[in-house]
């Protein structure tokens, strides 16, 4: 009988792929299995020289860096983060979280990881949004990965204008005490993971990780699920 209504469901309300929009089979949830083995993956976990790190290089100390796939105007990730972001697919979130754990867990660049910590949203706007899309991501990692996510350890005080029309100056100087920690003490000599969805100037990469670095984190990586180049 559940199955019959679940049937009856997915022909009132078809679920489609987040990435590509066809329809999506019995057992597939918000990426068909097509896109998951086709998606523009960047191969970033295999090389400590990636653009990921190139964009970071010189602006913070770091282990590792690291995006999943390629974010293009108009491509099929542009439509992942979307749903994201904007259509309430936190299962999408943890999904991403759980492929891109696949490509760190036996990974040596990635070994002895103690806390994962996403990108906060600022608390109005996650209560629009209804969640964070980031802690969506280190859910997915989390439970893939057993590490703990430090849920509320990193906080966005000031809710930040958009950054696109500014200067590289200027963002660095908006995102200055955008950050807190509201927990030093589970910081201390860690090596913690960064997670954010969207990496594009890596301005708030930057600022997170000054804002770690001066509550005593003793190594710093980062993942992202897409790169913006
Ligand atoms: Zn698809």
């Amino acid at each position: 009988m559940l199955i019959l209504l679940q049937d009856l469901t997915g022909l009132l309300f078809p679920e489609l792929c987040c990435a590509c929009s066809t329809l999506l089979h019995h057992g597939e949830g918000d990426i068909c299995t097509s896109c998951i083995h086709n998606l523009p993956y960047t191969d970033h976990h295999i090389y400590k020289d990636n653009k990921v790190a190139r964009k970071l290089w010189g602006r913070i100390p770091f282990h590792q860096a690291m995006a999943l796939l390629h974010f293009r105007k108009g491509n099929s990730v542009q439509n992942l983060i979307h749903h994201l972001k904007y259509k309430g697919k936190k299962g999408l979130g943890v999904k991403l979280g759980t492929i891109l754990a696949g490509q760190l867990i036996s990974n040596p660049h990635y070994q002895g990881i103690d806390l994962i910590i996403p990108i906060p949203l600022h608390k109005k706007k996650e209560q629009e949004r209804g969640y964070n899309q980031s802690m969506c991501i280190a859910d997915g990692l989390s439970a893939a990965l057993n590490i703990p996510v430090a849920k509320g350890c990193l906080i966005r005080k000031v809710a930040t204008s958009s950054q696109t029309r500014k200067s590289r100056y200027k963002r660095y100087e908006n995102m200055k005490e955008v950050f807190g920690i509201s927990d030093p003490a589970i910081l201390a000599g860690k090596h913690v993971l960064l997670v954010d969805d969207v990496i594009t100037t890596g301005a708030t990469i930057e600022a997170c990780a000054m804002e770690l670095y001066r509550h005593g984190i003793g190594k710093l990586s980062i993942a992202t699920i897409a790169f913006a180049d």
